[in-house]
């Protein structure tokens, strides 16, 4: 890459920098901007040299940008070919789409004399997702072109796909490359940004999570990456009315937050940095493909409503005193493995969520006298957990004014969930991901059906 050209750009064009950034292994460039695509083609020579381009949108994507990049391309004679995919509510991030638009590159591949074809993701979430997979898969580097600041992804190695009905997320690598234009963001529908936000107001409660994990000594803090997302977090969502009304400098924000924490999920290996329960409450919906007025529920919007929930069943727990359970009586009610089994089992109609649930709990489960140490641990660490939860938790009301600012859904009918549905989510989110949360600490203390009962009950505001 030439460093001379990057750094005066840098100092014409990237008005925000993204902390992080420089450490991550994969990206080369980032540029958050006003008319960033106008050096669309000198970037991409800059980073790729000779190599085709081929553009991967949908159709609405690639009216609001993908066509200006095809252009600047074209008239810098890189050799470009298009890819377009069905629109977003009946784009579905399937595995199989991803192997088809693998198996495009490879064809384009055996066909160019030279480079590499380099894939060109202009979207959203699932255009990025379904290009990262393909990307890694062709053993090709690509570049990324957002076109709202709806999700956490960007930046990411992973790819969340559908895979024979299981959400998973297959470890592939970022862009080499991303061009963000503050002008195509600010053009996207407003509610796409108010799912960005949800999306990343939910690091609120996923940090809430590590410190469970921490104070029990299952997963440490990583004194990089938790600093990099916690420490600026409450900064990047300083703005949620002009999220809501597409001001570039709010938009910015959200942007950098969120490819920020993507960065630190690279750096840390795996998505602790940016997940915890909230998001596994938001996959259990996204594996039912949760749809509302005839469209799919956006990512963001399930996890600003699994954000809500998490931050709901934290307010109750740091009013309880863990000290005085009883830790023989409460192992000897839970579950052994055979038991959980059955529980799984029932949560799950489809057999092989069920199967692939019961995979991720062999990493987590503990019973008999493994479990009546972690909850000696608990009773233990109980004051210390208590005091760092309501150091570094935000309180509900608060999250719920935020949101509702922002434009993002805060009410569970918002996204098409019944209060019943909602709270059988709550029941079933720890099983799908061996990652520890707060559902885990309320489960094996055997708190969970309580706290359920008496923080989600009928008036609470998720159900207005
Ligand atoms: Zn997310």
């Amino acid at each position: 890459m030439d460093r001379a050209s990057s750094e005066g750009e840098a100092t014409r064009k990237r008005l925000y920098t993204v902390p992080g950034i420089d450490r991550s292994a994969s990206i080369d460039r980032l540029v958050v901007g006003e008319s960033a695509l106008e050096d669309t083609a000198q970037i991409f020579h800059d980073h790729f040299g000779d190599a085709p381009a081929l553009i991967i949108a949908d159709e609405s994507t690639y009216q609001a940008a993908g066509a200006e990049v095809y252009e600047r391309l074209s008239a810098a004679d890189v050799e470009t070919h298009t890819e377009i995919l069905p629109a977003r509510s009946r784009l579905a991030p399937d595995r199989e789409r991803g192997d088809a638009i693998a198996v495009r590159i490879r064809e384009l591949d055996a066909k160019s004399s030279g480079s590499r074809p380099v894939p060109v993701a202009v979207g959203s979430g699932v255009v990025n997702d379904l290009t990262r997979y393909a990307a890694f898969n062709a053993e090709t580097a690509f570049m990324s072109v957002p076109t709202a600041v709806s999700m956490d992804g960007y930046t990411s190695a992973g790819a969340p796909l559908v895979d024979k009905g299981f959400k998973i997320t297959i470890q592939c690598a970022p862009p080499r490359v991303i061009l963000a234009d503050l002008n195509i963001l600010a053009t996207a529908p407003a509610e796409m940004s108010g799912w960005g936000y949800g999306d990343l107001a939910g690091k609120i409660p996923a940090g809430g999570d590590w410190l469970v994990a921490d104070e029990l000594g299952i997963e440490p803090l990583d004194g990089t990456v938790w600093p990099l997302v916690q420490d600026n977090l409450r900064g990047w969502l300083s703005m949620p009315e002009g999220v809501r009304r597409g001001e570039r400098a709010a938009l910015a924000e959200l942007f950098i937050g969120l490819a920020a924490t993507g960065v630190a999920m690279e750096l840390y290996g795996s998505s602790r940095p940016a997940s915890g329960a909230d998001h596994q409450i938001a996959h259990i919906w996204e594996m039912e493909d949760l749809s509302h007025r005839g469209e799919k529920v956006s990512h963001g919007a399930c996890v600003a409503i699994g954000g809500l929930t998490v931050l709901t069943l934290f307010d109750w727990l740091i009013r309880q005193d863990l000290t005085t359970i009883d830790a023989e009586a409460t192992a000897s009610h839970a579950p052994n493995w055979t038991g959980l089994e059955g529980i799984v089992q029932a949560a799950f109609a489809n057999g092989t969520i069920a199967a692939r649930a019961l995979e991720e709990m062999q990493e987590k489960w503990v019973s008999g006298a493994v479990l009546v140490d972690r909850l000696e641990k608990m009773k233990e660490t109980w004051p210390v957990l208590q005091e760092r939860l309501k150091r570094h938790l935000m309180r509900e009301p608060d999250m719920r004014e935020l949101l509702s600012t922002a434009g993002a859904p805060v009410r569970v009918r918002d996204i098409g969930l019944s209060p019943e549905r909602h709270r059988a989510t709550v029941r079933k989110a720890r099983w799908i991901r061996k990652r520890y949360t707060v559902l885990d600490i309320l489960g094996e203390a055997g708190l969970l059906e309580r706290a359920i009962a008496e923080s989600l009950h009928d008036g609470h505001p998720l159900y207005a």
